[in-house]
């Protein structure tokens, strides 16, 4: 029997935070970049980003992805980047199988995706697959699907959740204006809970911080940013240890904290 440690890909979880970050050489970049040393070299990517929270599940099944830039109002050589990864139908099909999901020719790569990658995997040369998260599900059924993946992670395929465990973009504008760059007690007890739930990999906990508790609603208005680690939390089990790549916060109360789980 082969030691599953030795076959078995890590799965991520990174807070990708402002778009900014596509281009800035800052503390979260250099983190994006970092990645790359905390994993063996995937045979491909599934990409779970909070850009993509629609009615339905959805794989990208394009051969050669889009660059989506999915923002407005950043400076404009933010429009002029691409990252033209390839995709891989046959892993879009493939996982389409096992979840149920359906396949869509109308997306790309959103900046949830390739804001960590264009660090992380410079020459776009690693086939990308994103899939969307189904809006109208609940937390337990998108934990169901992504426990769904988790033998995708036997076959070379690098999971990753894209989002942020502490997501409240009107706070974090308010900071903006004030110039201040306070974390809120709530974010700062938020992001510190659920590092323990995952150091503790506390399943009820986790599935229920969201929206079943008032740090969870605080921390996260709507769910979009929250879910990429459920997915990437079901992906794994009791036998990956989990490390924090990064931890802190931007904007005052965007939590930029990215796992490691296993490896
Ligand atoms: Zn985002």
């Amino acid at each position: 029997m082969t030691d599953r440690s030795e076959t078995r890909m890590p799965v991520l979880f990174v807070g990708h935070g402002s778009p900014m970050n596509l281009i800035e050489d800052n503390r979260w970049s250099r983190g994006f970049a970092g990645l790359r040393d905390e994993v063996p070299r995937p045979k491909a990517i599934l990409a779970v980003s909070a850009h993509w929270f629609v009615d339905g599940t959805y794989l990208t099944d394009n051969a050669a992805p889009p660059t989506i830039h999915d923002f407005s109002g950043f400076p404009r050589e933010l429009y002029e980047l691409d990252y033209p990864a390839p995709g891989q139908p046959d892993l879009a099909n493939r996982v389409r199988k096992l979840l149920g999901a359906e396949l869509s020719g109308d997306w790309g790569l959103d900046h949830g995706t390739w804001s960590i990658l264009r660090w992380m995997y410079r020459d776009a040369d690693i086939p990308v697959v994103q899939l969307s998260i189904n809006r109208q599900l609940g937390v337990r059924r998108h934990y169901e699907l992504g426990r769904s993946l988790a033998d995708l992670r036997d076959e070379g395929i690098l999971i990753m959740g894209s989002g942020n465990i502490v997501h409240n973009l009107r706070d974090a504008f308010r900071q903006m204006r004030a110039g201040s760059r306070q974390t809120p007690d709530w974010a700062q007890r938020f992001d510190g809970a659920v590092a323990d739930m995952l150091r503790r990999r506390d399943t009820t906990a986790l599935l229920t911080a969201w929206p079943d508790t008032d740090d969870g609603r605080l921390a996260h208005p709507t769910a979009d940013h929250w879910l990429p680690l459920v997915y990437a939390y079901a992906a794994t089990d009791d036998q990956d240890r989990v490390r924090f790549a990064t931890e802190g916060f931007d904007l005052g109360s965007l939590s930029m904290r990215t796992i490691v789980f296993g490896g």
